[in-house]
């Protein structure tokens, strides 16, 4: 925020200097202010109610929630830049949610204003229209190229909502992935974010060795926009090996020397399992450093940047977060396993509008209880060991709440009962796998009409509803009732 307050003073050098670099391009603090204003000034003329949720704000805004619909890109920043400098509280809206989940975080965070790009203009109209939201285009962020900037004499204006922008004001509500429940929304402030700035567009193994190789070229001279640093999820790195091992002979060297050159490369968000890890470090050698995070509080333990990375662990606390394990005292447990509990600056303030839930997650003292199972080595390093709630699945960077499939899948009208479950998979660690029970009667029904309930059927109708990464990938159709002491009949259908 320092650089872009200096940016925005008149004469300021900082002002010509370059932010953001994506997708090939090069944007300017001056160009990616000007347009974050453009947006300000267009959401000061959207006529938008004032203070009607709750959050406490300050600027024109007031801290309305606005939503943001865009790749990541200048425009994204622009738009969220746009929105602080107003006053308003941003809502990343993820564009891989199906309309179900965008409906619930947008009604559930009484979005005013949704910004989006041209490219989401059409979806987002309509899903809007459903909302109480308005539709507001991100005009494009010009791009630098040194021709046209030398003679850039537009004057950018001065920052109205200067000290809000690093104080205990709301800036952020993030969602959390629904895991062990409906997604929540989490509140950063200001203070507690930490801004980043080299974007892919998405994630493409082909993209990412491509980047590496035009980074470091075998017999040239290092690119001046090379990348230094990576972090990534488990599936990630599985799958940036086995992209590797499907080049040839000279590719394969031409990457690996690449990747070897980068500074640092970081793992997190589910374990890596050791054979990555391991592999990695033969094709790379990079040793990935593997830290723990959440939604909630970003990051607060970490595997060390000089000194042993521990496989299996996640490391030891970041300077100024304290973490304690509060035991259980059932009895029977390991010794020293209980519940992570974290105190730390980047903690966030509140779950939107579920005060109780806020209240229950903090310990008497302060700390956040985070859910999750762990305990201490030897040398002081964290291993997590799970949530402290059953019924998790973890596939690939994500993990998953058996529950919330199964009551997803439930509301199929010839579906009766149904068990979610994650089976061993090599890909993804777990596979989403369902046991359904089908409903007789209209099982019968369905067979004199010779339509009997097809695979495709089912699958297509879950598409529908969940989220890519939720849908089953396995169906199991039991003959008989799935509630505990019977003998299952499983027919494998798929
Ligand atoms: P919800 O809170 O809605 O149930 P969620 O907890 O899955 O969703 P996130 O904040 O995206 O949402 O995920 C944080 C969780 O990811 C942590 O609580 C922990 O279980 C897991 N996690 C993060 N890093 C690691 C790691 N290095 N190893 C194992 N698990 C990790
Ligand atoms: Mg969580």
């Amino acid at each position: 925020m320092e650089v872009i307050k200096a940016a925005c003073r008149r004469g300021s050098s900082a002002a010509e200097s370059i932010a953001i670099r994506a997708d090939q391009k090069s944007y300017t603090y001056k160009q990616l202010v000007s347009s974050a204003f453009n947006i300000s000034r267009l959401l000061s003329s959207c006529n938008i109610k004032i203070n009607d949720g709750g959050i406490t704000g300050h600027g024109n805004l007031g801290g309305a929630r606005i939503g943001i619909v865009a790749k990541p890109s200048a425009e994204f920043v622009a738009g969220m830049l746009g929105t602080w400098f107003s006053g308003g509280v941003a809502v990343p809206l993820a564009l891989s949610y199906p309309e179900a989940e965008l409906l619930h975080v947008m009604n559930d965070s009484d979005i005013s204003v949704v910004l989006g790009t041209e490219d989401y203009r059409e979806t987002m109209q309509s899903v809007a229209a459903k909302t109480a939201a308005q539709f507001s285009l991100i005009p494009p962020v010009p791009s630098f190229s040194p021709s046209t900037n030398m003679t850039d004499q537009s004057e950018i204006g001065e920052i109205e909502a200067d000290g809000s922008l690093i104080s205990e004001n709301p800036a952020l509500v993030v969602y959390t992935s629904g895991t062990t429940g409906k997604p929540k929304g989490v509140v950063h402030t200001h203070k507690s974010i930490n801004a980043q700035v080299e974007f892919m567009q998405k994630f493409s193994v082909r993209g990412i060795w491509q980047r590496w190789r035009e980074s470091y070229p075998i017999n040239g001279t290092k690119a001046d926009d090379a990348i230094t640093v990576f972090t990534g999820v488990p599936t990630m790195y599985t799958r940036l090996i086995q992209g590797y091992q499907a080049m040839d002979a000279e590719q394969q060297a031409a990457s690996a020397s690449a990747a070897r050159q980068l500074r640092l490369m970081m793992c997190g968000s589910s374990a890596l399992p050791q054979p990555v890890m391991q592999e990695w470090e033969t094709i790379t050698g990079h040793r990935l450093l593997e830290r723990y995070g959440m939604t909630e509080f970003v990051m607060a333990i970490s595997n060390p940047l000089r000194g042993a990375r521990k496989a299996g662990t996640v490391g030891k606390p970041f300077p100024g977060v304290q973490v304690k394990i509060a035991e259980d005292n059932s009895g029977d447990d390991i010794l020293g396993v209980g519940e992570l509990c974290v105190k730390s600056p980047s903690l966030f303030k509140e779950y939107w509008k579920l005060p109780q839930v806020t209240k229950e997650s903090f310990t008497d003292d302060g700390f956040f209880k985070t859910g999750d199972a762990g305990r201490v080595d030897e040398d002081g390093y964290y291993i997590i060991l799970g949530r402290t709630s059953a019924d998790i699945m973890k596939v690939g960077g994500y993990k998953l709440s058996a529950l919330e499939i199964e009551s997803v899948l439930l509301e199929h009208p010839d579906i009766v009962e149904c068990c979610v479950l994650g089976l061993p998979d090599k890909d993804y660690g777990e596979a989403v796998s369902a046991i359904v029970v089908l409903d007789s009667e209209r099982k019968r029904k369905r067979e004199e009409l010779n339509s009997a309930l097809s695979l495709e059927e089912l699958c297509s109708w879950a598409k529908d509803k969940l989220a890519p990464y939720k849908v089953p990938q396995h169906y199991y159709l039991s003959r008989i009732s799935l509630i505990p002491n019977y003998e299952m009949n499983l027919n494998i259908t798929s």
